[in-house]
Order: structure tokens, then sequence, then C-alpha cells
């Protein structure tokens, strides 16, 4: 069984098929799927939880379960009543993550200042509720200013945590990735590892050690090859798994055995999952 990691299942581009999409998951030996809460706004990152319900219990289809969190880009969005919705969701049993959680200095969109005060404080909601996190961290071209500050934020204000999290759709190069095994972070690689300009993303990822490792699909977005350009699905997690099995000198079923088995370490230690 494989499991994807990240993925977006409530775009409205699933909004015709999402119940396909998924048994299609299903078919392709996806056994679960981490549904990301981030809505449009932050206003919406509850839809995600509402996906789990819809679809759990029925058969034919993968595992659901979710996150929630404000992205960065929607920070400025950050109020007492988000922080407040941001806490209950949390609460809820099928919400094993906060993220995607991070910075973004790629996009123009929320300053970067207002992005750090927000990641900092959605970490304080997710500490109280004993969730690790799912970071988004991305810089501007060559710069490693996105990383850097990243990691003096949670180096103050998570790893005593002890909860760890997720680097999701990692795109950092291996003092990135070191530093986040050594915070206690799996490192996850979405469909883009699968792309012919992807080489030193490849060189990094074939380093890491099998037990730090995770895939994901980031769907909608980031096809793999063959697929790339087109919709997304977790379906397609397989192409990723594949290669990153590749990398590190592991058939399809090694690889889909310690993703899983990851992914489990990470979140199935909060004995309140209730999963
Ligand atoms: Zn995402």
């Amino acid at each position: 069984m494989l499991i994807d990691s990240h993925a977006h299942l409530d775009s409205e581009r699933y909004a015709e098929d999402r119940a396909a999409m998924l048994a299609r998951a299903w078919e392709a030996g996806v056994g679960a799927v981490l549904s990301i809460g981030i809505g449009e706004q932050a206003a919406g990152m509850g839809r995600a939880l509402e996906i789990c319900r819809q679809f759990n219990g029925q058969s034919g289809v993968p595992k659901l379960y979710a996150s929630a969190g404000v992205y960065p880009h929607n920070t400025r969005e950050i109020n007492e009543e988000i922080l407040g919705k941001l806490d209950s969701l949390l609460a809820e049993p099928e919400v094993i993550a906060c993220g995607e959680i991070g910075l973004d200095y790629y996009h123009e969109g929320a300053p970067h200042a207002v992005q750090r005060v927000g990641l900092i404080r959605q970490l304080e909601v997710a500490a109280a509720r004993n969730r690790p996190i799912l970071i988004h961290c991305r810089g501007k071209d060559d710069s490693t200013d996105a990383w850097d500050q990243l990691f003096e934020i949670l180096e103050g204000h998570w790893r005593q945590t002890g909860l760890g999290g997720v680097m999701h759709c990692f795109g950092g190069g291996w003092e990135q990735a070191r530093r986040s095994l050594e915070l206690g972070f799996l490192v996850s690689f979405a469909g883009n590892l699968t792309y012919p300009k992807a080489q030193p993303l490849r060189d990094v990822a074939a380093r890491l050690p099998l037990d730090g490792v995770l895939v994901e699909t980031d769907a909608p977005w980031l096809a793999p090859a063959p697929d790339r350009g087109k919709r997304n699905e977790p379906a397609w997690v397989v192409q990723t798994a594949l290669v990153l099995g590749e990398l590190l000198g592991k058939d399809k079923e090694e690889i889909a055995s310690a993703t899983t088995k990851n992914f489990f370490r990470l979140f199935d230690i909060r004995a309140d999952v209730g999963n």
C-alpha cells in the first residue's frame, strides 16, 4: 500500500468526479491520502475534514485523513477567530496535522514578516494540540532566505515540542534536507521529482535514508511524468514512488512499505488520533 501524504482533495477541480478519482487511487494501490485543509482562503480550511467524513467508511476508496492550516499567502487573514477555528479543527481525530503552513518568498503575496508571524502563531496552536506540521517552504530563485528563516523559527518554536513534521513538496538542497531530518522531519517528494530538469533534486533524494522519506502528489498540481501538465490525482503518486524507489535502490513494494511506515510513525504515535 502507498500513501499520498499531500493532496488537495477539496479542490474545485474534483467537483465533478471526486468519488471516481478516489476509486482510481484505491485501484492503483493507494491505501490512504492526507487531504490538505487550507481552503481557497483561511475560512475554508475545514472543507478537507468534511471530505474525509464523506468518504471514510466507504469501501473501494482510500482511508482519508485531513489537515488544517493557513497557507503562507493567506496569513493576512489570521485573527483570533481563525486561530480558534484552527484549534477546534486540530482537536478532531481525523485532523492529524497542521498545514500546509510555512514561508513562500517565491510568489508575490503576504509580506514576509506577516508570513513569519502567521507561522509562529500556528505553531503555538499545533503544539498545544500535539499535531505534527506540514511545511511549505519556497525561496526566490537561488536565495536561501526562506529556508534560513524557516529553520530559525523551527529551532526557536518547534524543536522542543518533539512533534516533527513533513517538508512537503521538498525543493531544497542537501543542506536543507539534512537539517530537516535532524529536526525530526520527513522529506516528502512530489511529481516534480520525475521532471527532466530535476536532477539536482534527484541527487538530494538519492542521499536520504529510507526512514526519512514520503511521497505525495500535491494534486491537483504537479502531475508526474508522463502526465505533466494534466490535472494530477492521488493515483499518480505511484509514478513518483517508483522514481524515488529507483534512486534509493528499492523496488515498488519496498518503497511503498517504507513510506507507509514512515507516515504512520510520524502520525500514529499520537494516542488521541483515534485511527
Ligand atoms: Zn499543497
